[in-house]
């Protein structure tokens, strides 16, 4: 079984079910969109000369073509490279030349970017083209055998910390997290939708497998985005809908459905994860939203899979530990073990902090064309994820940050994440990230980047005597910035490099 078998089987028990609805109109069947899919893998086969294991890139906002698309390279053999359409032309052709892709799916609208980036005329297919239209309608072939150790797509990860690196990950990384899903974050049930308001290219994308194994539906907003208008109008008009949401997009859902007091009745779920979720805001999102909200924990390198707190357990509010657990990351899902190290790699006792590392089917084997950083992030059969933590007795992890963003002051540890916990509890404090910045005598120290809310700035005191009443002086912020709006990257995540390059 190869990640490609999933839409062949879903095509021939349920071939007359709806596949994907192009936002509430149904597009294609599961008979469909297989024969679509089996045509132009055999058009990249014979006419655009693509081998099993070679790249095939994806360079396009979401739109129903993407499915098809990525379905269609896996078919074939191939290796997918999701590529964020956000990414500006030099970048695209970093990851065209790193992946050494051989061809570019894309849209109308980026196809002059790809050529840009340096892709020849023709090894560019465009959507909806005339080669496009001929591709889809080519004589079907039969799903390329792959081995589960192979590699099935080349996801690179985001750069918040770096130049994007090719995480590889196989057929066998990539059905795990598959079967994860259901075990751990939440089930699928007949007649249930996933909707793709996050950009297919990342997380949201990789979900797309759960639901094709389950043969239900797929929707793509016509916006091809995440408008929170549009996304409540397609929960009542579809209805037992799901989506994948950084925690940013997620607050603009629970603002717009506070504001005009929409019936939210039509989703099922929202499965958050990507960056922190910050206590104040999940709270107000269940008490607008209601339990339907689940979490999960992962990274490229082990995609979407590292732990989850499911919806029944965010549910599950006479727990009598709910209040420490809804501010966790969840338990480590089924098919990983999931430890917290010391700087010697060494598993630290309970409730003490450390690197969290995690090892089992999901983990990638290694960077693309990358060695140096492959030894130094798997070692021992262990994924060192860059990011600090804690387990509790029951295995539930809380995350602090991103080792590289442990400030350093004085000798101590300060981690950004429980400082800008303290400063969102401000009525007037929207949004914030805490970031180190260089100091002679204290080697770093705290500074406070700010966006208002309503009622506009807050005099510094105010914050300081805020921070005294809950953290240790020593991590209240030296400086307070207000700006309009923080540096983020196109999945929504702060970009802390930037604002240290700035601080
Ligand atoms: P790069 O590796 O290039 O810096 P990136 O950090 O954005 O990019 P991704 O794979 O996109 O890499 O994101 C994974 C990271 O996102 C995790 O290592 C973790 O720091 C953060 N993250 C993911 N899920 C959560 C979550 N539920 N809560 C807090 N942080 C999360």
């Amino acid at each position: 079984m190869n990640i490609a078998h999933l839409l062949g089987r879903s095509a021939l028990l349920h071939a007359h079910r709806p596949a994907l609805l192009h936002g509430d109109q149904v597009l294609w069947s599961y008979g469909t969109l297989a024969a679509r899919t089996a045509a132009l893998a055999a058009h990249l086969r014979t006419y655009c000369g693509v081998a099993p294991g070679d790249r095939v890139a994806i360079y396009a906002a979401n739109a129903p073509e993407y499915l098809e698309a990525l379905h269609a390279i896996l078919w074939a053999g191939a290796v997918s490279v999701p590529v964020n359409y956000k990414l500006h032309a030099k970048e695209l052709a970093y990851v065209l030349a790193d992946s050494g892709a051989r061809v570019v799916l894309t849209s109308e609208a980026l196809a002059p970017a790809v050529r840009e980036a340096g892709a020849p005329q023709d090894a560019v297919l465009v959507f909806g083209s005339e080669a496009y239209r001929a591709a889809v309608a080519h004589t079907p072939m039969d799903v390329c055998d792959r081995a589960p150790h192979d590699v099935a797509s080349l996801f690179y990860t985001s750069g918040t910390t770096g130049r994007p690196k090719g995480v590889m990950q196989t057929h066998r990384n990539l059905l795990a997290m598959t079967a994860c899903y259901f075990t751990d974050v939440d089930d699928i049930l007949p007649g249930d939708a996933m909707v793709y308001a996050a950009p297919m290219s990342h997380g949201a994308g990789l979900y797309n497998y759960a639901q094709m194994l389950r043969g239900e539906r797929h929707v793509v907003p016509r916006s091809g985005g995440f408008e929170p208008a549009e996304l409540v109008q397609l929960a009542a008009s579809v209805g037992q809908l799901t989506l994948f949401a950084a925690p940013t997009m997620v607050h603009r859902l629970v603002d717009h459905v506070r504001a005009t007091g929409a019936d939210v009745s039509g989703f099922k779920t929202i499965v958050y994860g990507g960056g922190p979720m910050y206590a104040d805001d999940l709270r107000n999102a269940l008490a607008v939203m209601g339990n339907r909200f689940a979490q999960i924990y992962g990274q490229g390198e082990s995609p979407m899979t590292i732990t989850a707190l499911s919806r029944a357990q965010l549910a599950d509010r006479d727990h009598p530990r709910w209040a420490e657990r809804m501010v966790s990351v969840g338990v480590a899902q089924s098919l990983v073990e999931v430890r917290v190290v010391d700087a010697a790699g060494q598993p630290l006792p309970t409730g003490e902090t450390g690197e969290v590392v995690v090892r089992g089917d999901t983990v990638m084997p290694g960077y693309w064309n990358n060695p140096n950083a492959t030894a130094q992030t798997l070692r021992e059969g262990w994924l060192y994820t860059g990011d600090m933590g804690a387990l509790d007795a029951d295995g539930f992890l809380t995350l602090k940050d991103r080792s590289k963003d442990v400030i350093i002051s004085g000798g101590s540890n300060i981690y950004p994440r429980e400082v800008e916990e303290v400063l969102l509890l401000h009525p007037r404090v929207r949004e914030v990230a805490v970031v180190g910045q260089r100091d002679a005598e204290w080697g770093e120290v705290v500074v406070a980047f700010l966006v208002a809310g309503e009622g506009g700035a807050v005099p510094g005191a105010e914050l300081d005597a805020l921070c005294l009443e809950h953290i240790a002086r020593f991590k209240r912020p030296k400086e307070y910035r207000w700006v309009e709006a923080l540096p983020k990257n196109a999945y929504g995540k702060v970009l802390k490099t930037e604002l240290r390059a700035n601080s």
